[in-house]
């Protein structure tokens, strides 16, 4: 093989490495914040209904505007979240990643900057990074909130052209007040992009930042079929925001970007999330279980309004990383130094995690040759 060197490759991407959770074929995967439910036999049998019905015109280019798709998904929004949403002000792509990739070419690129708040979700740098547009790391606080005051402080000192706001957050799990959305969004004459990919998951009480989004046009909340929804392999990912930032979309996206299949499996999709949603409460009381025996362990939990928790206190997150994929359980090493991720699945998935974890500790207490 030629090494990449070799290769005419543009100076900024040398030396990068792609993105790579590990996809390894183990009895219980809980690294990249997947439903761990199986898709119900009832949208099984309505996905393929509607790919079959979508079969035959396949000869034909999908509606490059994914017009019925937009209006269900401003359906499902303003329903779930009481705030009206109109179908303009939505936009869809394959997942949330190419929406935010849309966002950076269109609002990014040479000469740009985008800020970010680390730890937060390691595509955000990336995708940043390819679309040519520079990264400006706003950090956080040690228990890793944010202040509103600092936050705008830190956007003014910036000036940037894109300012990425997560929440809740990944890898932390915690969603941000709608204070520090404003003051953000006060504080630049750039976009603010919010990604609630797990806003489904967030405890009562939180609110999106969708409500925040009459009067503020330069206001964007990402959202994903990937987490809540159960739907990460169809790649369904939308925005809502004010239908200028979708004309602004329409400049940079391929033409027929969403393939008619995705299209009408996302609706079918759509069009059963009731049941979708329904194991939604069961993740969030698996998740609250983590937080609750992995505190019981002496370990540290940051409180999570997402289907994942961060857990803290470790002495060597590699090592245990190494031990829980021993017993069969693959968790996320974040990079953060004392700290594993890990994603609350189902309920004899979550019992996996946390019996490797007891064992995986009591191993690495145990005096060296002396069993445990
Ligand atoms: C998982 C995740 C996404 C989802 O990406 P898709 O491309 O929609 O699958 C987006 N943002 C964050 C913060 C995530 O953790």
């Amino acid at each position: 093989m030629t090494p990449l060197d070799d290769l005419p490759l543009r100076d900024d991407l040398r030396g990068q490495q792609p993105y790579g959770a590990p996809q390894l074929d183990v009895p219980v995967r809980l690294n990249t914040n997947e439903n761990s439910h199986p898709t119900p036999p009832e949208v099984v049998e309505a996905v393929v209904e509607a790919v079959r019905a979508e079969a035959s015109a396949l000869n034909r280019y999908p509606d490059r505007e994914a017009a019925a798709l937009r209006a269900d998904l401003a359906r499902y929004l303003t329903a779930s979240s009481g705030h009206p949403v109109r179908p303009e002000q939505v936009w869809a792509a394959n997942g949330s990643n190419e929406v935010l990739q849309q966002l950076l070419q269109a609002f990014g690129g040479p000469g740009r900057t985008a800020l970010g708040f680390t730890p937060s979700y390691s595509m955000h740098p990336i995708i940043t990074a390819t679309s040519g547009t520079a990264w400006a790391d706003g950090g956080r606080r040690e228990d890793f909130t944010l202040d509103p005051v600092e936050v705008a402080d830190r956007v003014r000192s910036t000036a940037p052209d894109v300012v990425f706001l997560t929440s809740p957050n990944n890898p932390t799990g915690t969603a941000l007040g709608l204070d520090v959305v404003e003051a953000a969004y006060a504080a630049t004459s750039g976009m603010v992009v919010v990604d609630e990919a797990y806003a489904e998951f967030a405890r009562p009480g939180t609110r999106s930042a969708l409500s925040l989004l009459p009067g503020r046009p330069r206001l964007v909340v990402t959202r994903t079929m990937s987490k809540a929804f159960a739907l990460a392999g169809a790649r369904v990912g939308y925005l809502a925001a004010d239908p200028a930032v979708v004309d602004a979309l329409r400049l940079v996206r391929l033409p027929y970007h969403l393939s008619a299949l995705t299209q009408a499996c996302a609706r079918a999709a759509l069009a059963h999330t009731g049941v979708l949603l329904s194991t939604v409460e069961q993740v969030k009381h698996q998740r609250d279980r983590i937080v609750a025996e992995v505190r019981e362990l002496g370990l540290r939990a940051v409180p999570s309004d997402a289907n994942f928790v961060l857990v803290g206190g470790l002495d060597d997150a590699p090592a245990l990383w190494g031990q829980l994929l021993a017993r069969g359980v693959l968790v996320r090493d974040v990079g953060l130094p004392g700290h594993l991720r890990v994603t609350a699945g189902t309920e004899l998935e979550t019992t996996a995690f946390l019996t490797a974890l007891r064992e995986a500790l009591a191993a690495a207490d145990a005096p060296a040759g002396v069993p445990a």
